[in-house]
């Protein structure tokens, strides 16, 4: 048996438990869901300030060479590349996961034409299960381009070496998927995609700041993240984009916006790429929300990813022992793979009345998500989330369960 008394004491000896201070999280809430919208630093309150009534109010236009706005967007790229196996300069933080989705895939089938080998390529490759922007975005892109490739949707992580083939121009993958926190093998699915001269990009919207990440190591070809998950940056903060070294002077995106220019102040009546990371910029940014990602980023330089997955995989493994332990008579069906290797730092139950148990959980504290069909998600962020959070939020499930606390004909919210 697994008690609170227990719990208490892995969170008394866990490393990591002092930066929960550094989070601002409500009184009476465990907080499982920093897989979808991340905890707020105590610290983005004071920045906002400052970047408002400083930077914006006295400095005004100045700004942007005096406090750095202009190259903002790779300065934060830099601080965040080492938790994602990226080199300097090869990262910007910029618009949302979507734009950048856009951008990579682009410049990635640009490539792919510009080189006799592969210019022939006329598949895309994905998961069904991906999160549906990711598949939207392809299916927008092929509309752009007349239709002329093909979108095949794989059905399942093993699948993938098989339709991987010749006829692969770009693979696009999700990392981490967002419904089941499955993880997928990252070096072996981009050296079986090299080995057909396909490219690869990576989402890591569920593995920045989640699980460690070695692009590098990889030899990926590119990747898009979002910040305001795992890294905590705020609500639609910008999200990223990685261009490595050997990609970037042949990176050629279609929104070709003057910040992508070589020389922007040139105010240059034609288009010139800047052959860098700044390919991957469009125009403006929002100063403030951009400015916060440096918050989020900041608690994560006083640990290591290896310590975050540590703790990452012993909050998980001990949710699932709980729900054996005290939910064991209910139809939950664990949709999280039990490998670790497999597993990235949430896990999915599937319950007949998944939506209005998570909502009864809701309304005492307990605060997941819910994603179709039936799933019940539960996001573990060890820079915040306790041992004894993970034994209260299940013996809370266990008494809703237990005495059918639910409203199984509840309504939908539009944001589940
Ligand atoms: C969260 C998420 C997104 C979000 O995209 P936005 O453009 O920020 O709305 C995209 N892809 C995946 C895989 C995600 O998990």
């Amino acid at each position: 048996m697994i008690t609170l008394s227990h719990c208490i004491d892995l969170d008394r000896r866990d490393e990591l438990a002092p930066l929960r201070e550094q989070f601002s999280l409500p009184e009476n809430t465990i907080y499982l869901d920093g897989n979808s919208l991340g905890a707020q630093p105590k610290a983005a309150l004071k920045r906002a300030q400052q970047i408002i009534e400083h930077e914006w109010g006295t400095d005004l236009i100045q700004s942007w060479n005096k406090a750095g706005w202009f190259q903002r967007p790779l300065t934060l790229g830099n601080e965040l590349a080492p938790l994602i196996g990226a080199a300097q300069d090869e990262v910007a933080i910029t618009d949302s996961t979507s734009v950048n989705l856009f951008k990579a895939v682009a410049a990635a089938l640009h490539i792919q034409k510009q080189n006799p080998a592969t210019a022939a390529k006329r598949v895309i490759v994905t998961e069904r299960s991906n999160f549906p922007t990711d598949i939207y975005i392809l299916e927008g892109i092929n509309h752009f381009l007349g239709q002329s490739y093909e979108i095949r949707l794989v059905d399942s992580p093993e699948a993938l070496y098989q339709a991987i083939d010749a006829d692969v121009a770009v693979v696009l993958l999700t990392h981490v998927n967002y419904r089941t926190g499955y993880m997928l093998d990252m070096p072996a699915l981009t050296a079986h995609a090299h080995q057909h001269q396909a490219l690869i990009i990576w989402d890591l919207c569920h593995s920045a700041g989640a699980v460690p990440v070695d692009l590098h190591a990889a030899h990926a070809d590119f990747a898009v993240g979002c910040t305001y998950k795992y890294l905590n940056a705020g609500p639609g903060a910008p999200a990223f984009i990685w261009v490595p070294k050997k990609h970037q002077a042949q990176f050629l995106q279609p929104l070709t916006g003057w910040w992508a220019h070589r020389s922007p102040f040139a105010m240059q009546p034609s288009f010139a790429a800047a052959g860098d990371i700044r390919g991957a910029l469009c125009g403006t940014q929002p100063m403030i929300s951009l400015s916060l990602v440096a918050c989020g980023l900041d608690v994560f330089k006083q640990t290591t990813m290896e310590k975050i997955r540590a703790k990452s995989l012993a909050l998980s493994d001990l949710f699932i022992q709980l729900l054996e332990q005290y939910c064991g008579s209910h139809p939950l069906q664990l949709e999280t793979p039990l490998e670790h290797e497999r597993r990235g730092s949430q896990i999915s139950i599937a319950h007949p009345h998944g939506y209005a148990v998570m909502q009864a959980l809701i309304a005492r504290g307990v605060i997941g998500d819910y994603r179709e069909p039936h799933i019940m998600r539960f996001g573990f962020t060890p820079l915040y989330t306790s041992y004894q959070d993970v034994w209260k939020a299940v013996h809370i499930l266990a008494d809703i369960l237990d005495h059918k606390k639910y409203d199984a004909n509840l309504e939908k919210n539009a944001v589940t």
